[in-house]
Protein backbone atom coordinates (compact mmCIF):
# COMPACT_ATOMS: atom_id res chain seq x y z
CA UNK A 1 0.00 0.00 0.00
CA UNK A 2 1.59 3.29 -0.92
CA UNK A 3 1.44 6.23 0.63
CA UNK A 4 0.88 9.86 -0.53
CA UNK A 5 2.59 12.77 0.34
CA UNK A 6 1.15 15.90 2.56
CA UNK A 7 3.84 18.27 3.69
CA UNK A 8 6.55 16.17 4.95
CA UNK A 9 3.92 13.43 5.83
CA UNK A 10 3.33 10.47 4.52
CA UNK A 11 0.00 9.66 4.72
CA UNK A 12 -3.23 7.13 3.63
CA UNK A 13 -6.55 8.21 3.24
CA UNK A 14 -7.88 9.92 5.78
CA UNK A 15 -10.88 7.81 5.55
CA UNK A 16 -8.35 4.90 5.50
CA UNK A 17 -10.01 3.86 1.94
CA UNK A 18 -8.00 2.81 -1.07
CA UNK A 19 -7.85 1.70 -4.74
CA UNK A 20 -5.97 -0.86 -6.39
CA UNK A 21 -3.46 -0.34 -9.35
CA UNK A 22 -3.50 -2.52 -11.97
CA UNK A 23 -1.03 -3.68 -14.72
CA UNK A 24 -2.97 -2.60 -18.17
CA UNK A 25 -0.12 -5.64 -19.45
CA UNK A 26 -2.16 -8.03 -17.62
CA UNK A 27 -4.86 -6.94 -15.76
CA UNK A 28 -3.69 -7.95 -12.75
CA UNK A 29 -3.90 -5.94 -9.19
CA UNK A 30 -0.41 -5.59 -7.76
CA UNK A 31 -0.57 -2.71 -5.35
CA UNK A 32 -2.98 -0.09 -3.28
CA UNK A 33 -2.95 3.49 -3.86
CA UNK A 34 -4.93 5.62 -1.47
CA UNK A 35 -8.47 6.89 -2.50
CA UNK A 36 -7.95 11.22 -1.05
CA UNK A 37 -10.64 12.73 -0.34
CA UNK A 38 -11.73 16.45 0.34
CA UNK A 39 -10.54 16.58 3.42
CA UNK A 40 -6.53 15.94 2.46
CA UNK A 41 -6.65 18.47 -0.44
CA UNK A 42 -7.44 20.86 2.04
CA UNK A 43 -4.54 19.65 3.83
CA UNK A 44 -2.48 19.61 0.97
CA UNK A 45 -3.24 23.21 -0.10
CA UNK A 46 -2.89 24.56 3.45
CA UNK A 47 0.70 22.63 3.58
CA UNK A 48 1.37 24.11 0.02
CA UNK A 49 0.46 27.88 1.48
CA UNK A 50 2.47 27.17 4.70
CA UNK A 51 5.83 26.46 2.27
CA UNK A 52 5.52 29.65 0.97
CA UNK A 53 6.18 31.45 3.96
CA UNK A 54 8.53 28.81 5.42
CA UNK A 55 11.95 27.34 4.06
CA UNK A 56 10.65 27.11 0.42
CA UNK A 57 9.54 30.45 -0.09
CA UNK A 58 12.41 31.76 1.35
CA UNK A 59 14.71 30.20 -0.79
CA UNK A 60 15.83 32.34 -3.85
CA UNK A 61 15.57 31.70 -7.57
CA UNK A 62 19.35 30.63 -7.61
CA UNK A 63 19.03 27.83 -4.40
CA UNK A 64 15.53 26.82 -5.71
CA UNK A 65 17.52 26.12 -9.02
CA UNK A 66 20.54 24.27 -6.96
CA UNK A 67 17.83 22.00 -5.54
CA UNK A 68 15.76 21.20 -9.04
CA UNK A 69 19.62 20.43 -10.44
CA UNK A 70 19.65 17.88 -7.42
CA UNK A 71 16.26 16.38 -8.22
CA UNK A 72 17.21 15.80 -12.06
CA UNK A 73 20.46 13.81 -10.97
CA UNK A 74 18.66 11.97 -8.72
CA UNK A 75 16.03 10.94 -10.99
CA UNK A 76 19.02 10.22 -13.67
CA UNK A 77 20.48 7.99 -10.72
CA UNK A 78 17.60 6.13 -10.28
CA UNK A 79 16.42 5.89 -13.69
CA UNK A 80 16.49 2.50 -14.11
CA UNK A 81 14.36 1.99 -10.89
CA UNK A 82 12.10 4.80 -12.30
CA UNK A 83 11.12 3.01 -15.53
CA UNK A 84 10.99 -0.34 -13.87
CA UNK A 85 7.92 1.67 -12.04
CA UNK A 86 6.61 3.37 -15.13
CA UNK A 87 6.65 -0.04 -17.90
CA UNK A 88 4.59 -1.83 -14.88
CA UNK A 89 2.40 1.09 -13.96
CA UNK A 90 1.58 1.57 -17.85
CA UNK A 91 2.31 -1.02 -19.71
CA UNK A 92 4.59 0.63 -21.97
CA UNK A 93 7.81 -1.04 -23.66
CA UNK A 94 10.84 -0.37 -20.91
CA UNK A 95 12.50 1.60 -23.77
CA UNK A 96 9.55 4.24 -23.80
CA UNK A 97 9.42 4.21 -20.30
CA UNK A 98 13.69 4.71 -19.60
CA UNK A 99 13.33 7.53 -22.03
CA UNK A 100 10.20 9.18 -20.09
CA UNK A 101 12.28 8.95 -16.85
CA UNK A 102 15.55 11.08 -19.15
CA UNK A 103 12.83 13.43 -20.37
CA UNK A 104 11.57 13.87 -16.95
CA UNK A 105 14.89 14.67 -15.03
CA UNK A 106 15.68 16.72 -18.20
CA UNK A 107 12.42 18.91 -17.24
CA UNK A 108 14.13 19.59 -14.28
CA UNK A 109 17.24 20.79 -15.36
CA UNK A 110 15.93 22.90 -17.66
CA UNK A 111 14.21 24.59 -15.58
CA UNK A 112 16.23 24.49 -12.64
CA UNK A 113 18.44 26.60 -15.07
CA UNK A 114 15.52 29.00 -15.78
CA UNK A 115 15.30 29.29 -12.28
CA UNK A 116 17.06 32.73 -11.50
CA UNK A 117 17.06 33.89 -15.44
CA UNK A 118 13.38 35.19 -15.31
CA UNK A 119 14.03 38.73 -15.01
CA UNK A 120 12.02 41.73 -14.22
CA UNK A 121 11.80 45.06 -15.89
CA UNK A 122 12.21 48.76 -15.22
CA UNK A 123 9.68 50.57 -17.27
CA UNK A 124 10.75 54.70 -17.92
CA UNK A 125 7.71 56.51 -16.83
CA UNK A 126 6.89 60.70 -15.09
CA UNK A 127 9.66 62.64 -14.12
CA UNK A 128 10.38 61.98 -10.19
CA UNK A 129 9.25 58.37 -10.54
CA UNK A 130 11.12 55.02 -11.04
CA UNK A 131 8.83 52.07 -12.03
CA UNK A 132 10.07 48.65 -11.50
CA UNK A 133 8.50 44.96 -12.35
CA UNK A 134 8.73 42.35 -9.82
CA UNK A 135 8.35 38.71 -11.38
CA UNK A 136 6.40 36.72 -8.68
CA UNK A 137 4.93 33.22 -7.88
CA UNK A 138 1.28 33.09 -8.41
CA UNK A 139 1.47 30.90 -4.91
CA UNK A 140 -0.28 27.48 -4.44
CA UNK A 141 -0.10 25.84 -7.96
CA UNK A 142 -3.13 22.81 -8.60
CA UNK A 143 -1.66 20.21 -11.27
CA UNK A 144 -4.12 17.25 -12.71
CA UNK A 145 -1.96 15.02 -14.55
CA UNK A 146 -3.34 12.40 -17.28
CA UNK A 147 -2.33 8.93 -17.75
CA UNK A 148 -0.59 8.50 -21.17
CA UNK A 149 2.90 10.25 -19.82
CA UNK A 150 2.94 10.18 -15.85
CA UNK A 151 6.45 10.92 -15.76
CA UNK A 152 7.04 13.55 -18.66
CA UNK A 153 3.67 15.01 -17.08
CA UNK A 154 4.98 15.53 -14.19
CA UNK A 155 8.08 16.84 -14.74
CA UNK A 156 6.80 19.17 -17.30
CA UNK A 157 3.84 20.67 -15.26
CA UNK A 158 6.12 20.69 -12.22
CA UNK A 159 9.36 22.10 -12.83
CA UNK A 160 8.25 25.32 -14.05
CA UNK A 161 6.11 25.58 -11.34
CA UNK A 162 8.76 25.25 -8.63
CA UNK A 163 11.41 26.92 -10.56
CA UNK A 164 9.23 30.37 -10.01
CA UNK A 165 8.47 29.48 -6.47
CA UNK A 166 5.32 28.25 -6.22
CA UNK A 167 3.45 25.55 -4.08
CA UNK A 168 2.29 22.71 -5.60
CA UNK A 169 -0.60 19.93 -5.46
CA UNK A 170 -0.61 17.62 -7.69
CA UNK A 171 -3.14 14.80 -8.27
CA UNK A 172 -1.95 12.41 -10.15
CA UNK A 173 -4.67 10.34 -12.62
CA UNK A 174 -5.98 7.21 -10.94
CA UNK A 175 -4.54 4.65 -12.67
CA UNK A 176 -0.77 6.04 -13.04
CA UNK A 177 0.30 7.48 -9.13
CA UNK A 178 3.16 5.51 -8.70
CA UNK A 179 6.07 7.43 -10.14
CA UNK A 180 5.14 10.04 -8.76
CA UNK A 181 5.17 8.76 -5.72
CA UNK A 182 8.85 7.55 -5.75
CA UNK A 183 9.67 10.75 -7.21
CA UNK A 184 8.67 13.02 -4.24
CA UNK A 185 10.29 10.63 -2.32
CA UNK A 186 13.77 11.39 -4.65
CA UNK A 187 12.72 15.38 -4.38
CA UNK A 188 12.77 15.00 -0.65
CA UNK A 189 15.76 13.26 -0.38
CA UNK A 190 17.15 16.04 -2.55
CA UNK A 191 16.57 18.95 -0.47
CA UNK A 192 13.27 20.31 -1.71
CA UNK A 193 11.96 21.84 1.52
CA UNK A 194 8.59 20.29 3.20
CA UNK A 195 5.32 21.74 1.55
CA UNK A 196 6.20 22.47 -2.12
CA UNK A 197 5.14 19.73 -3.32
CA UNK A 198 1.85 17.62 -2.09
CA UNK A 199 0.63 14.76 -3.86
CA UNK A 200 -2.61 13.87 -3.56
CA UNK A 201 -4.21 10.85 -5.15
CA UNK A 202 -7.48 9.09 -5.95
CA UNK A 203 -10.69 9.81 -7.94
CA UNK A 204 -10.58 12.68 -10.67
CA UNK A 205 -14.15 13.28 -9.42
CA UNK A 206 -13.76 13.25 -6.17
CA UNK A 207 -9.65 14.51 -5.59
CA UNK A 208 -9.65 16.32 -9.10
CA UNK A 209 -12.90 18.03 -8.77
CA UNK A 210 -11.92 18.97 -5.10
CA UNK A 211 -8.50 20.38 -6.09
CA UNK A 212 -9.54 22.15 -9.28
CA UNK A 213 -12.74 23.97 -6.83
CA UNK A 214 -10.37 24.28 -3.97
CA UNK A 215 -10.40 28.27 -2.83
CA UNK A 216 -7.18 28.22 -1.74
CA UNK A 217 -5.20 27.80 -5.06
CA UNK A 218 -4.03 30.49 -7.40
CA UNK A 219 -3.64 28.39 -10.96
CA UNK A 220 -4.36 25.10 -12.28
CA UNK A 221 -2.56 22.97 -14.94
CA UNK A 222 -5.00 20.69 -16.62
CA UNK A 223 -3.74 18.03 -18.83
CA UNK A 224 -6.68 15.53 -20.76
CA UNK A 225 -10.16 14.89 -22.22
CA UNK A 226 -11.83 18.15 -23.29
CA UNK A 227 -15.09 17.20 -20.89
CA UNK A 228 -12.79 17.26 -17.62
CA UNK A 229 -10.75 20.39 -18.88
CA UNK A 230 -14.17 22.12 -19.38
CA UNK A 231 -15.44 21.42 -15.89
CA UNK A 232 -11.76 22.50 -14.49
CA UNK A 233 -12.02 25.57 -16.53
CA UNK A 234 -15.25 25.98 -14.89
CA UNK A 235 -14.01 25.46 -11.54
CA UNK A 236 -11.30 27.65 -11.86
CA UNK A 237 -13.68 30.56 -13.12
CA UNK A 238 -15.65 30.23 -10.24
CA UNK A 239 -12.73 30.93 -8.06
CA UNK A 240 -11.27 33.72 -10.93
CA UNK A 241 -8.21 31.56 -10.99
CA UNK A 242 -6.17 31.26 -14.19
CA UNK A 243 -5.87 27.67 -15.82
CA UNK A 244 -3.69 26.33 -18.19
CA UNK A 245 -6.13 23.36 -20.34
CA UNK A 246 -4.29 21.05 -22.45
CA UNK A 247 -6.52 18.80 -23.88
CA UNK A 248 -6.86 16.49 -27.03
CA UNK A 249 -5.43 16.75 -30.52
CA UNK A 250 -6.61 14.98 -34.12
CA UNK A 251 -2.91 16.23 -35.74
CA UNK A 252 -2.42 16.06 -39.04
CA UNK A 253 0.53 14.75 -41.38
CA UNK A 254 0.41 16.75 -44.11
CA UNK A 255 2.30 14.80 -47.10
CA UNK A 256 2.92 16.24 -50.82
CA UNK A 257 3.50 15.12 -53.86
CA UNK A 258 7.72 15.99 -53.21
CA UNK A 259 7.83 14.48 -49.64
CA UNK A 260 10.73 13.07 -49.25
CA UNK A 261 9.50 9.60 -49.06
CA UNK A 262 11.78 7.58 -47.21
CA UNK A 263 12.26 10.00 -44.44
CA UNK A 264 8.54 10.83 -43.68
CA UNK A 265 7.15 6.48 -44.03
CA UNK A 266 8.98 5.53 -40.46
CA UNK A 267 8.19 8.62 -38.51
CA UNK A 268 5.23 8.95 -39.71
CA UNK A 269 4.32 5.18 -37.88
CA UNK A 270 5.75 6.35 -35.07
CA UNK A 271 4.28 9.08 -34.60
CA UNK A 272 0.84 7.02 -34.21
CA UNK A 273 1.87 3.94 -32.67
CA UNK A 274 4.30 5.08 -30.29
CA UNK A 275 2.74 5.09 -26.76
CA UNK A 276 -0.23 2.61 -28.57
CA UNK A 277 -1.31 6.37 -30.14
CA UNK A 278 -2.59 7.27 -26.19
CA UNK A 279 -0.64 10.52 -26.88
CA UNK A 280 -2.07 13.80 -27.29
CA UNK A 281 0.15 14.43 -30.52
CA UNK A 282 0.12 11.36 -32.05
CA UNK A 283 0.03 11.89 -35.85
CA UNK A 284 -3.69 10.56 -36.20
CA UNK A 285 -4.45 12.04 -39.68
CA UNK A 286 -2.42 11.25 -42.78
CA UNK A 287 -3.23 13.33 -45.53
CA UNK A 288 -1.80 12.92 -48.91
CA UNK A 289 -1.75 14.54 -52.12
CA UNK A 290 -3.49 12.40 -54.53
CA UNK A 291 -1.21 12.22 -57.20
CA UNK A 292 0.85 9.91 -54.85
CA UNK A 293 -1.95 8.78 -52.43
CA UNK A 294 -1.92 5.17 -53.59
CA UNK A 295 2.23 4.80 -53.59
CA UNK A 296 2.95 6.68 -50.60
CA UNK A 297 0.02 5.04 -48.39
CA UNK A 298 1.16 1.36 -49.88
CA UNK A 299 4.77 2.24 -48.04
CA UNK A 300 3.29 3.40 -44.92
CA UNK A 301 1.56 0.28 -44.95
CA UNK A 302 4.48 -1.79 -45.46
CA UNK A 303 5.97 -0.34 -42.22
CA UNK A 304 2.38 -0.43 -40.02
CA UNK A 305 2.67 -3.92 -40.61
CA UNK A 306 5.93 -4.22 -38.64
CA UNK A 307 4.29 -3.15 -35.66
CA UNK A 308 4.24 -5.67 -32.74
CA UNK A 309 2.64 -4.44 -29.44
CA UNK A 310 3.63 -6.03 -26.60
CA UNK A 311 4.49 -5.99 -22.48
CA UNK A 312 7.01 -3.60 -21.36
CA UNK A 313 9.79 -6.54 -21.01
CA UNK A 314 9.27 -7.66 -24.75
CA UNK A 315 10.14 -4.18 -25.61
CA UNK A 316 8.95 -3.51 -29.05
CA UNK A 317 6.97 -0.81 -30.67
CA UNK A 318 4.17 -0.19 -28.21
CA UNK A 319 2.39 -1.82 -25.52
CA UNK A 320 -1.44 -2.08 -24.16
CA UNK A 321 -3.93 0.74 -23.70
CA UNK A 322 -4.45 2.14 -20.29
CA UNK A 323 -7.28 0.48 -18.94
CA UNK A 324 -10.23 -1.78 -19.69
CA UNK A 325 -12.49 1.51 -20.58
CA UNK A 326 -9.81 2.87 -22.97
CA UNK A 327 -9.78 -0.25 -24.97
CA UNK A 328 -13.78 -0.55 -25.53
CA UNK A 329 -13.72 2.83 -26.30
CA UNK A 330 -11.04 2.57 -29.24
CA UNK A 331 -12.59 -0.77 -29.84
CA UNK A 332 -15.94 1.02 -30.78
CA UNK A 333 -13.95 3.31 -32.88
CA UNK A 334 -12.64 0.40 -35.01
CA UNK A 335 -15.91 -1.29 -34.91
CA UNK A 336 -17.95 1.79 -36.24
CA UNK A 337 -15.32 2.31 -39.33
CA UNK A 338 -15.54 -1.57 -40.11
CA UNK A 339 -19.17 -1.23 -39.76
CA UNK A 340 -18.95 1.79 -42.36
CA UNK A 341 -17.33 -0.22 -44.45
CA UNK A 342 -14.13 1.89 -44.54
CA UNK A 343 -11.03 -0.25 -45.81
CA UNK A 344 -8.34 -1.61 -43.80
CA UNK A 345 -5.12 -0.84 -45.28
CA UNK A 346 -3.12 -2.84 -43.02
CA UNK A 347 -2.49 -4.08 -39.59
CA UNK A 348 -0.05 -4.32 -36.90
CA UNK A 349 0.24 -7.15 -34.30
CA UNK A 350 -0.20 -8.15 -31.10
CA UNK A 351 2.50 -10.18 -30.19
CA UNK A 352 2.03 -14.49 -29.37
CA UNK A 353 2.62 -14.64 -25.59
CA UNK A 354 1.50 -11.27 -24.96
CA UNK A 355 -1.33 -12.16 -21.75
CA UNK A 356 -4.73 -12.40 -23.35
CA UNK A 357 -5.94 -10.47 -20.21
CA UNK A 358 -4.02 -7.69 -21.06
CA UNK A 359 -5.46 -4.53 -22.93
CA UNK A 360 -3.75 -5.13 -26.40
CA UNK A 361 -5.63 -3.49 -29.02
CA UNK A 362 -4.65 -4.32 -32.80
CA UNK A 363 -2.67 -1.47 -34.65
CA UNK A 364 -4.83 -0.07 -37.62
CA UNK A 365 -4.37 1.53 -40.49
CA UNK A 366 -7.81 3.18 -42.25
CA UNK A 367 -8.26 4.53 -45.76
CA UNK A 368 -9.59 6.55 -47.71
CA UNK A 369 -11.34 7.75 -44.86
CA UNK A 370 -14.69 9.59 -46.08
CA UNK A 371 -13.86 13.47 -44.20
CA UNK A 372 -17.15 13.53 -42.71
CA UNK A 373 -15.90 10.01 -40.75
CA UNK A 374 -15.84 9.91 -36.73
CA UNK A 375 -12.05 8.93 -37.78
CA UNK A 376 -11.44 12.04 -39.78
CA UNK A 377 -12.48 14.42 -36.90
CA UNK A 378 -12.48 12.63 -33.46
CA UNK A 379 -9.44 12.13 -30.96
CA UNK A 380 -9.48 8.14 -30.37
CA UNK A 381 -6.24 8.06 -28.02
CA UNK A 382 -5.39 4.55 -29.89
CA UNK A 383 -3.31 2.67 -32.48
CA UNK A 384 -5.36 3.66 -35.52
CA UNK A 385 -3.95 5.46 -38.57
CA UNK A 386 -6.62 7.45 -40.65
CA UNK A 387 -5.67 8.15 -44.25
CA UNK A 388 -7.40 11.02 -46.51
CA UNK A 389 -6.17 11.93 -49.77
CA UNK A 390 -6.29 15.59 -51.01
CA UNK A 391 -5.89 17.55 -53.85
CA UNK A 392 -3.62 20.50 -53.71
CA UNK A 393 -2.40 22.96 -51.19
CA UNK A 394 -5.43 25.02 -50.24
CA UNK A 395 -7.17 21.78 -50.18
CA UNK A 396 -4.32 20.36 -47.77
CA UNK A 397 -4.61 23.24 -45.59
CA UNK A 398 -8.58 23.21 -45.71
CA UNK A 399 -8.51 19.57 -44.44
CA UNK A 400 -5.83 19.72 -42.19
CA UNK A 401 -8.00 22.98 -40.61
CA UNK A 402 -11.05 20.67 -40.46
CA UNK A 403 -11.26 19.65 -36.93
CA UNK A 404 -11.79 21.05 -33.58
CA UNK A 405 -8.35 20.42 -32.69
CA UNK A 406 -5.37 22.64 -33.32
CA UNK A 407 -2.44 20.91 -31.42
CA UNK A 408 0.55 19.75 -33.64
CA UNK A 409 1.07 19.53 -37.26
CA UNK A 410 3.39 18.30 -39.68
CA UNK A 411 4.21 19.13 -43.64
CA UNK A 412 6.35 17.10 -45.69
CA UNK A 413 7.74 18.54 -49.09
CA UNK A 414 10.61 19.63 -50.43
CA UNK A 415 9.54 22.60 -52.09
CA UNK A 416 10.45 26.08 -49.30
CA UNK A 417 7.99 28.02 -50.37
CA UNK A 418 5.12 25.56 -49.61
CA UNK A 419 6.57 24.56 -46.21
CA UNK A 420 6.35 28.15 -44.97
CA UNK A 421 3.04 29.20 -46.40
CA UNK A 422 1.38 25.90 -45.14
CA UNK A 423 3.45 25.82 -41.68
CA UNK A 424 1.89 29.54 -41.40
CA UNK A 425 -1.63 28.39 -43.13
CA UNK A 426 -2.19 25.53 -40.48
CA UNK A 427 -3.99 26.02 -37.35
CA UNK A 428 -1.88 24.01 -34.49
CA UNK A 429 0.58 25.30 -31.40
CA UNK A 430 3.26 23.37 -32.67
CA UNK A 431 4.04 22.70 -37.10
CA UNK A 432 6.72 20.27 -37.47
CA UNK A 433 8.41 20.61 -41.31
CA UNK A 434 9.97 17.32 -42.25
CA UNK A 435 10.34 15.60 -39.71
CA UNK A 436 7.74 14.67 -36.09
CA UNK A 437 7.87 15.56 -32.49
CA UNK A 438 5.20 13.77 -30.51
CA UNK A 439 5.65 14.85 -27.11
CA UNK A 440 9.24 15.75 -27.76
CA UNK A 441 10.91 18.73 -27.22
CA UNK A 442 11.43 20.32 -23.21
CA UNK A 443 12.57 23.38 -24.64
CA UNK A 444 9.93 24.19 -27.07
CA UNK A 445 6.77 26.04 -26.12
CA UNK A 446 3.83 23.81 -26.12
CA UNK A 447 -0.25 24.25 -26.21
CA UNK A 448 -3.33 23.69 -28.47
CA UNK A 449 -5.14 26.49 -30.36
CA UNK A 450 -8.60 25.62 -31.17
CA UNK A 451 -10.35 23.30 -28.91
CA UNK A 452 -7.24 22.36 -28.11
CA UNK A 453 -6.61 24.22 -24.88
CA UNK A 454 -5.01 27.09 -24.27
CA UNK A 455 -1.67 28.33 -22.19
CA UNK A 456 1.97 27.09 -22.90
CA UNK A 457 3.26 24.44 -21.11
CA UNK A 458 7.36 23.66 -22.20
CA UNK A 459 10.36 26.04 -22.97
CA UNK A 460 10.72 29.64 -21.37
CA UNK A 461 6.92 30.78 -21.76
CA UNK A 462 5.75 28.08 -19.11
CA UNK A 463 7.91 30.17 -16.94
CA UNK A 464 5.54 32.92 -17.45
CA UNK A 465 2.46 31.07 -17.22
CA UNK A 466 3.25 30.38 -13.72
CA UNK A 467 4.49 33.50 -12.42
CA UNK A 468 2.80 37.14 -12.40
CA UNK A 469 4.19 40.13 -12.14
CA UNK A 470 4.12 43.11 -9.65
CA UNK A 471 4.68 46.85 -10.66
CA UNK A 472 6.39 49.29 -8.05
CA UNK A 473 5.84 52.74 -8.47
CA UNK A 474 8.13 55.37 -6.88
CA UNK A 475 7.75 58.92 -6.68
CA UNK A 476 11.47 60.20 -5.47
CA UNK A 477 10.95 63.54 -6.76
P1 LIG B 1 -9.52 12.58 -17.89
O1 LIG B 1 -10.65 11.99 -17.15
O2 LIG B 1 -9.67 13.91 -18.49
O3 LIG B 1 -8.26 12.53 -16.92
C1 LIG B 1 -7.28 13.52 -16.78
C2 LIG B 1 -7.08 13.85 -15.30
O4 LIG B 1 -8.23 14.54 -14.81
C3 LIG B 1 -6.91 12.62 -14.43
O5 LIG B 1 -6.01 12.90 -13.38
C4 LIG B 1 -8.32 12.45 -13.90
O6 LIG B 1 -8.40 11.69 -12.73
C5 LIG B 1 -8.73 13.87 -13.67
N1 LIG B 1 -10.16 14.08 -13.54
C6 LIG B 1 -11.18 13.26 -13.92
N2 LIG B 1 -12.37 13.80 -13.61
C7 LIG B 1 -12.12 14.98 -13.03
C8 LIG B 1 -12.94 16.01 -12.50
N3 LIG B 1 -14.28 15.93 -12.50
N4 LIG B 1 -12.35 17.12 -12.00
C9 LIG B 1 -11.01 17.25 -12.00
N5 LIG B 1 -10.18 16.29 -12.46
C10 LIG B 1 -10.72 15.17 -12.98
O7 LIG B 1 -9.10 11.61 -19.02
P2 LIG B 1 -9.30 10.02 -18.98
O8 LIG B 1 -10.66 9.62 -18.52
O9 LIG B 1 -8.21 9.47 -18.21
O10 LIG B 1 -9.18 9.73 -20.53
C11 LIG B 1 -10.31 9.97 -21.38
C12 LIG B 1 -9.90 10.59 -22.69
O11 LIG B 1 -9.18 11.80 -22.47
C13 LIG B 1 -8.94 9.77 -23.51
O12 LIG B 1 -9.56 8.80 -24.25
C14 LIG B 1 -8.29 10.82 -24.37
O13 LIG B 1 -9.04 11.12 -25.51
C15 LIG B 1 -8.25 12.01 -23.49
N6 LIG B 1 -6.92 12.21 -22.92
C16 LIG B 1 -6.14 13.19 -23.43
C17 LIG B 1 -4.88 13.39 -22.91
C18 LIG B 1 -3.99 14.46 -23.44
O14 LIG B 1 -2.81 14.47 -23.14
N7 LIG B 1 -4.49 15.42 -24.19
C19 LIG B 1 -4.40 12.59 -21.90
C20 LIG B 1 -5.22 11.58 -21.38
C21 LIG B 1 -6.48 11.43 -21.89
P3 LIG B 1 -8.65 10.10 -12.86
O15 LIG B 1 -7.48 9.54 -13.53
O16 LIG B 1 -8.76 9.68 -11.47
O17 LIG B 1 -9.92 9.94 -13.65
MG1 LIG C 1 -10.82 9.04 -15.77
Amino acid sequence: MKKMLIGDQWVGASDGRSLNVVSPSDGQAFDEIPRGTAHDVDRAVQAARTSLTGAWGQLNAMERGRIMMRIAQKVLDHEEELAQIEAKDTGKPMTTARNDIKVLARYFEFYAGGADKLHGETIPFLNGHQVSLLREPLGVTAHIIPWNYPAQMLGRTLAPALAMGNGTVLKPAEDTSLSAIRFAELALEAGLPAGALNIVTGLGEEVGAALSGHPGIDFISFTGSNEVGTLVQQAAARNAVKCVLELGGKSPQIVFEDADIERAVPTIVRAIVQNAGQTCTAGSRLLVQKSIYNKFVQRVAEEFSKVRAGTPEMDLDCGPLMNRAQLKRVQAYIDQANAQGIAVIAHGQIAQDAPRTGYFVQPVFFGPVPRDAALAKEEVFGPVLAAMPFEDESDAIALANGTDYGLLAAVWTENAGRLQRVAKAVKAGQVFMNCYGAGGGVELPFGGTKRSGHGREKGFLALEEVSTTKTLVHYHG
